[in-house]
């Protein structure tokens, strides 16, 4: 008996490491799934860990939009809702109109947003992406604060983390691109932009990291309230390579993508981003796919999520729903997927499910972003799919400014239309920070999060934890999770 002491004890703290579900609560999440408006304020509080697929240009509501272009004293069109730099004309006023005037601000929002949008000559397809037009200038010298802002909607639903796509190379980078050329050897293109002067323009890039950091710190009162929930929230930044750029300026772009990541710890991967359907991504998918691949030659470190299959039949034609997927894994060495709503439309489908599987490649799910730009939701959507044949999923946002959406309102979805139980959302909650691109290795040793590394079995007060712990971001994060869990799970059984 006397042998069998410390192995029960170390059992406990083993199981005390993990939150483990109490049987209660299942039972009152199956209650909670009669009532959405119950269920809702239930995963408002409940820890979602992070949010990894969230392009900041649509993730600001355009409220906070229309306010840092009456700041920064632009004007707005009112043709077309778009924001312009000066009045220039008798249809065009100053953007502050819009704080004391709700017709104004309201025609705003639905012009920034799918607030209300009612399929017309303009598709929903075609709306989405053409408010990115209407309001890219209305960010400049607000990035750091609007993004606080994010940041501050993040901690308000008990989020962690958040990997922001954030940066782009177009202008200066893709404008060197297209000086440059394409040469048919990736190498011989490289190394002439590496002599135009492509390092100091991603020295610049990371420059502008600096600055949104600074003022984004600045206005959540970072150095003075550090432990506010805002300021505990982990932020990242994914760099955006624009898809529907010319191929010279893919080029260029992809490569400082992968500078950049490579030389900044603040930023952890790239992504290709842009509508897939759109003439370049479709005409030069594979050729973009090749250009990953070499970048991933020259920095073998940098993390890659891809957008892949955000397409639906008849958005393009069959073949074009046959590939892209695949080609994103194994030749753009994705680790993670965004959306593969059209996966079952790819060739040798179920292959590729068991391979993504095999190989741990999470897929970034937005439903609702699927439902307003895809017209797919409900069964039509793979995400049962992905969870059928093991794949890992995430849930995320993608625009939620643009979608009107947020993340407790995702997994509210995701819930409610897919009978998901508590069980299934922290299996994917604690996905989101296995899947993340936090430095260091995962605090877990197996995908159903059961046990925890070597260094970590007798607690995570030991020493040789604390050390691991001191080296892993992204263990450090699961730690917190799993204190976050028991906290939102003994105050929700008192309830
Ligand atoms: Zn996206």
């Amino acid at each position: 008996m006397k042998l069998l002491l410390p192995l029960v004890s170390s059992l406990a703290i083993l199981v005390s490491l993990r939150a483990a579900t109490p049987v209660s609560l299942e039972q009152q999440f199956n209650q909670l799934r009669k009532s959405p408006p119950e269920l809702y304020a239930f995963l408002l509080r409940m820890p979602k860990g992070g949010d990894l697929h969230n392009h900041v240009g649509g993730a600001v509501y355009a409220e906070s939009l229309v306010r840092a272009a009456a700041e920064s004293g632009l004007c707005v069109d009112k043709r077309d809702w778009k924001i312009v730099a000066a009045c220039s004309n008798s249809n065009q006023v100053e953007a502050k109109v819009a704080d004391q005037d709700n017709g104004t601000l309201n025609a705003l929002i639905d012009a920034f947003s799918m607030r209300d949008f009612v399929p017309g000559r303009e598709s929903a397809h075609d709306h989405f992406f053409n408010t990115f037009n209407l309001f890219n200038l209305a960010d400049k010298g607000h990035a750091g604060e609007l993004i606080a802002g994010l940041t501050r909607r993040a901690a308000d639903q008990n989020e962690s983390y958040l990997e922001l796509m954030a940066l782009a190379g177009s202008g200066p980078i893709s404008d060197l691109g297209a000086s440059t050329g394409l040469d048919a050897s990736f190498e011989k293109t490289a190394e002439n932009l590496r002599k135009a002067g492509l390092p100091d323009l991603v020295s610049g890039l990371e420059a502008k990291v600096d600055e949104i950091e600074t003022q984004r710190r600045a206005d959540l009162k970072c150095d003075t309230d550090p432990a506010s929930a805002p300021c505990k929230v982990v932020i990242r930044y994914v760099y955006q390579v624009l898809r529907e750029s010319r191929k010279e300026q893919v080029f260029a772009q992809t490569l400082a993508g992968f500078q950049l990541a490579s030389i900044d710890p603040r930023v952890v991967a790239i992504n290709f981003v842009q509508a897939e359907d759109g003439i370049n991504s479709m005409r030069d998918y594979h050729l973009h796919m090749q250009m990953v691949d070499f970048a991933k030659g020259l920095y073998p470190n940098v993390h890659i999520t891809l957008h892949a299959g955000e397409l639906t039949s008849g958005l393009v034609p069959p073949e074009g729903l046959r590939f892209h997927i695949r080609q994103a894994i194994e030749l753009g060495h994705a680790e993670r997927i965004g959306h593969g709503v059209d996966i079952m439309y790819e060739t040798g489908a179920v292959d590729l499910l068991r391979e993504m599987r095999a190989k741990h490649v999470a897929v970034e799910i937005n439903l609702t972003s699927n439902d307003l730009i895809l017209g797919v939701k409900g069964n039509d959507h793979p995400f049962p799919i992905y969870r059928k044949y093991g794949v890992p999923v995430v849930i995320s946002t993608d625009d939620e400014g643009v979608n009107r959406s947020h993340l407790t309102q995702e997994y509210q979805r995701a819930v409610l239309t897919y009978g998901l139980t508590y069980a299934d959302l922290k299996q994917i909650v604690r996905n989101s920070l296995e899947y993340s691109f936090l430095s260091g290795a995962s605090f877990w040793t197996d995908s159903s999060y059961h046990t925890p590394i070597k260094a970590c079995t007798g607690g995570v007060t030991t020493q040789s934890c604390g050390a691991f712990l001191a080296a892993s971001e992204k263990a450090t994060a699961q730690v917190d999770l799993e204190r976050r869990f028991r906290e939102f799970e003994s105050h929700t059984n008192k309830r």
